[in-house]
């Protein structure tokens, strides 16, 4: 059963082999200290590995992930980390991924119930509520890809509220946030919203998930 668990510690011997034929000095410098460019607020779906689709390496991005790529206004979890991005590590650009074929976003599209997860995803359910009528015109397969889209929009218009990015933005603090969604099937990269870098900018998205109801 630890043969699977000893493979990954060979592998990680390799790497730190590779890594140093390529730089000796890889392991130093990265000890030093982390300077990352970017927040990534992602699933936590094995098939969505940051660094790995966006060709970045350890110390480029900062990373916090949970089930649906969720920011939840109460989530101390994800208001810490960030905080501590923003305010400590001046991160120029938060990403909120998602991703076609996401397990938490058609949970919530469900009626069943899936136990304590359930309550996470519940802003998930509100969202699928808010955006009824557009989606409701869509077949399964299409309506389940527009929730994951939707659901990243409205997770930067929750990122764009909070009181942290609110007063980076109000000191005049160079941040941009983007929301993209992964396709799975072809393995690119969706922009889904343009750079965010004001409070104006939020409000542009707001007039846009505001005109998707009441059509
Ligand atoms: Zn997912």
């Amino acid at each position: 059963m630890n043969h699977r668990i000893d493979q990954l510690l060979r592998n990680n011997q390799a790497f730190v082999e590779t890594q140093l034929r390529l730089d000796p000095g890889y392991f130093t410098q990265l000890a030093m200290g982390q300077h990352p460019e970017f927040l990534w607020i992602g699933c936590s779906d094995s098939r969505v590995p940051p660094n790995h689709i966006t060709g970045t390496d350890p110390g480029d991005m900062f990373v916090h992930r949970n089930i649906a790529n969720l920011v939840v206004q109460t989530d101390m979890n994800m208001l810490s980390v960030l905080q501590y991005a923003v305010e400590v590590l001046h991160v120029r650009h938060i990403i909120v991924c998602g991703h076609h074929g996401c397990g938490g976003v058609k949970a919530a599209m469900g009626e069943h119930s899936h136990g304590l997860i359930d309550n996470w995803l519940r802003t998930v359910k509100d969202t699928q509520q808010f955006y009824w009528r557009e989606l409701s015109a869509l077949d399964e397969d299409a309506r389940f890809d527009r929730m994951v889209e939707l659901n990243v929009i409205e997770q930067v218009n929750s990122l764009g509220k909070t009181s942290i990015v609110q007063n980076a933005w109000n000191s005049g603090a160079a941040l941009a946030l983007h929301g993209w969604v992964f396709d799975l099937h072809s393995g690119r990269i969706l922009p889904q919203t343009g750079s965010i870098e004001s409070s104006a900018a939020m409000q542009e998205i707001c007039k846009f998930a505001n005109g998707l109801v009441g059509h």
